[in-house]
């Protein structure tokens, strides 16, 4: 048998009482070799995220503010579940340094990056494995872009050395040993980047749901799992906000050809999700699943006779260029042409990006439509199926959703609508009611 990778998220090692579910996890398979760690979650509801309270720390001492107290609460987290396991990590010595880094004005992402360092130190204590950090071997450049191919040759060879271990997930570190972390989410990435690194034959990512469900659970009523997805699919769900999965912990497994499966610590007798090349082959099923996020802008664009136009797409395209702006969809009509942009990336820019437009592309008019959310339906069956744009667009109606922008992909695998987001969660489970 080869080798398997386990992650595990915030919610699986919250505190002592997950971490020994966590263990027996792994205990159970020899080949659960290499694990990696997220820092403790939320073990209820109106609970904090250890990361959250890091970055806290941080944004206390940029404002002068005592953060010792905050800081505190850290420090008790981990001391809890340190008696709880009954193992012995160094904390205080741990704790020190933190402290006086945090003092001597360190990163907000060295900062965070503690919650998985201490984390991963308690588990390898509790589990008898090796502690690997991931500094000096996730590699990124200075500019901060990721090195794919140095870092896994890197952690290969380190590795090798180690029967068993468990590495933090999150970050890595720039070329001068200064740390940097993925985005929110991203010990998603690491995992996927070890079971790379070790040839795994699966990375099994453990979470607190039974797999990948067909819409996301906080707004439809029990949603059906999905027993099988291909990494397309999937890509397209965790890019349009389905938050299992870190979008970007798709490519390192893909390219290696690994399965992901996605598990359920609470319930580890439940299969979960088996993420593959393979398009899921879920034939009685028209869609896979459903996925949306909000705080997007529309740009629409009036211009008679648009389609004549030579380079207009282009001039378009390079005035968001130069305003650092990402076009997340561009549906266009005859006449018309629309920009889809997160309000994030539009934020203080809307005026004079128009008036940018209103100058460089004389259109007849422009219409913003702002709060608005995207919604994706998935599935690489739709394609060959008649009718289901049709049955989408009954649904929405029948709901009483307006849509205001639609967008297929040429890969016929999703049709995203752009609707008001007062109307997101209606939408989805329209949507889920039509198809499932
Ligand atoms: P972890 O801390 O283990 O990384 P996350 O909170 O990042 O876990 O991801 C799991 C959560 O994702 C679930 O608790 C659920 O609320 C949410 N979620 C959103 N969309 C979906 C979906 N389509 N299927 C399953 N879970 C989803
Ligand atoms: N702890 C980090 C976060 O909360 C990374 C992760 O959990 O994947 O975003
Ligand atoms: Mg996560």
């Amino acid at each position: 048998m080869g080798i398997k990778v386990a992650k595990f998220g915030g919610s699986s090692v919250a505190d002592a009482i997950q971490l020994t579910k966590t263990k027996e996890i792994i205990e159970a398979d020899k080949n659960r070799r290499y694990v990696v760690v997220s820092a403790p979650g939320k073990r209820y509801g109106q609970d904090n995220k250890i990361t959250d309270l890091l970055y806290l720390c941080k944004t206390h001492i940029e404002h002068n503010l005592p953060y010792e107290q905050v800081f505190q609460v850290i420090c008790d987290r981990y001391m809890a579940m340190e008696i709880n396991l009954g193992v012995n990590v160094d904390l205080l010595k741990e704790f020190d340094e933190i402290k006086r880094n945090l003092q001597e004005g360190a990163s907000s992402d060295y900062i965070a990056s503690r919650g998985e360092y201490l984390n991963a130190m308690m588990t390898a204590a509790m589990l008898g494995y090796d502690f690997v950090d991931a500094a000096g071997l996730i590699l990124f450049s200075e500019k901060g872009r990721f090195l794919e191919e140095e870092t896994n040759k890197a952690l290969g060879d380190e590795l090798k050395k180690h029967e068993r271990a468990v590495i933090p997930g999150f970050y890595g570190t720039y070329p001068d040993g200064k740390i940097k972390t993925f985005s929110r989410g991203g010990s998603d990435i690491t995992g996927a980047i070890v079971a790379r690194a070790v040839s795994a034959e699966v990375y099994e990512n453990w979470t607190d749901v039974s797999g990948f469900l067909m819409a996301d659970p906080r707004i439809v009523k029990n949603p059906k799992p999905i027993s099988r997805i291909s990494y397309k699919e999937l890509r397209e769900l965790s890019y349009m906000g389905a938050s299992v999965l870190h979008e970007d912990a798709i490519y390192p497994a893909r390219v290696a050809g690994i399965p992901i499966n996605i598990r359920n610590t609470n319930r580890p007798a439940d299969p979960g999700t088996m993420i593959d090349a393979d398009s899921g082959a879920q034939t009685d099923q028209i869609i896979t699943g459903i996925a949306g996020s909000k705080d997007f802008s529309v740009i629409a664009i009036y211009k008679n006779r648009l389609s004549q136009e030579r380079g207009f797409v282009r001039r378009l395209s390079s005035i968001l260029e130069d305003y650092d702006i990402a076009i997340e969809h561009m549906p266009s009509g005859i006449d018309t042409l629309s920009v889809v942009v997160s309000d994030k990336s539009i934020e203080g820019k809307m005026d004079e990006v128009l008036e940018e437009i209103k100058r460089k592309l004389e259109p007849g008019s422009i219409d913003i439509f702002d709060d608005m959310s995207l919604i994706a339906t998935v599935g690489a069956g739709m394609s060959k199926r008649l009718g289901v744009s049709a049955t989408l667009f009954t649904a929405l109606a029948e709901a009483g959703v307006n849509i205001r922008m639609i967008d297929q992909g040429s890969s016929e695998m999703n049709i995203i609508v752009g609707v008001e987001t007062k109307d997101f969660d209606r939408a989805i489970q329209a949507i889920y009611d039509a198809f499932v």
